[in-house]
């Protein structure tokens, strides 16, 4: 390309809230084949809000969101965030935390009064067989798109909140486009795999990966790749930096945390997804001697 062509592309891409970091990014995107996903804060809006508080012992509500809220108000997770909100819109107080631990792709663990809590994802909180009872209710609220974490306490489990984030109002269209220009989407998550299909359904997405670690999410772009696909990776978490550096480009939404901004090649303003697809247009058209 000309400098002049990138020059306009850079532009247009402006005028679109797509900035393009590097000229390389241009020249990598009119070669990319394959789009990898990430779900949550790139297909959804990655604002969630607890929707459902389910009990399963003697803790009522209160006690509930005060436990699981204390530990994760020391968590930077978006989940973690959203379960603070639900406990400060019911003005809980939160109790001091000690001995925080934070496993990644997997939840939190911490002391209040004395008392082992640990909230995360049913899997790793029900590791011993304590959830197996609450199996059906976590599936059925799963089935509807909702992300499902559990609460224990001194080995019992008290509680399963369930979670849920819209999805961005342009996700389906730019599915549609991104199969349309032959960019097969596939989406990758540390979510479980049954929200994660019921997200895919929801978006037109056919391809995805669910429950897939954070250390593990660069190893499944690098799988593609290794299979002769460029892939361009979307994505806006601390998590998913590598796969954003393994990426032959890597895009980062607009809401994404400095890191991942840092680690793209591409950065897009605001919410819109289907800004992705008019990346690689551009990126396509500053290749032709017409722009
Ligand atoms: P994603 O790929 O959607 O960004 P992550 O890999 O960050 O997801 O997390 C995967 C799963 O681990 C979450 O769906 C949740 O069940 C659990 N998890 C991770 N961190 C936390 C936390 N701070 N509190 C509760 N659950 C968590
Ligand atoms: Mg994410």
């Amino acid at each position: 390309a000309t400098p002049l062509a990138m020059i306009r592309g850079g532009g247009m891409a402006a005028e679109r809230g797509i900035l393009m970091r590097s000229a390389e990014a241009f020249q990598a995107l009119k070669d990319v084949k394959r789009v990898v996903l990430d779900k949550t804060g790139t297909i959804t809006l990655g604002q969630p809000a607890v929707v459902d508080v389910v009990p399963l012992g003697k803790f009522d509500r209160a006690d509930i969101l005060r436990f699981a809220a204390a530990l994760e108000s020391s968590s930077e997770h978006p989940l973690a965030r959203a379960v603070v909100n639900a406990a400060e819109a019911e003005h809980t107080e939160l109790p001091p935390v000690q001995d925080f631990h934070s496993v990644a792709g997997k939840g939190v663990t911490g002391t209040m009064n004395g008392q082992r809590v640990r909230v995360g994802s049913p899997r790793f909180v029900g590791e011993g067989g304590a959830l197996e009872r609450a199996t059906s209710t976590i599936e059925a609220l799963q089935a509807r798109a909702k992300t499902v974490i559990a609460l224990e306490v001194n080995g019992q489990p008290e509680a399963l909140i369930a979670i849920a984030d819209q999805i961005k109002p342009d996700a389906h269209e730019a599915i549609e486009r991104l199969y349309d220009a032959g960019l097969a989407p596939i989406m990758i998550t540390g979510d479980n795999h049954l929200t994660a299909r019921a997200v895919a359904e929801q978006v037109g997405i056919q391809e995805f990966q669910a429950e897939v670690l954070p250390q593990d999410k660069a190893d499944a772009v690098r799988e593609l790749q290794r299979q002769g696909h460029r892939v361009a990776m979307v994505g806006d978490g601390i998590n998913d930096a590598p796969a954003l550096m393994q990426a032959d480009v890597g895009i980062a939404t607009g809401a994404g945390t400095d890191i991942a901004i840092e680690s793209a090649d591409v950065v897009l303003i605001g919410e819109r997804l289907t800004a992705v697809v008019d990346a690689y247009h551009i990126g396509r058209a500053s290749f032709r001697k017409t722009v």
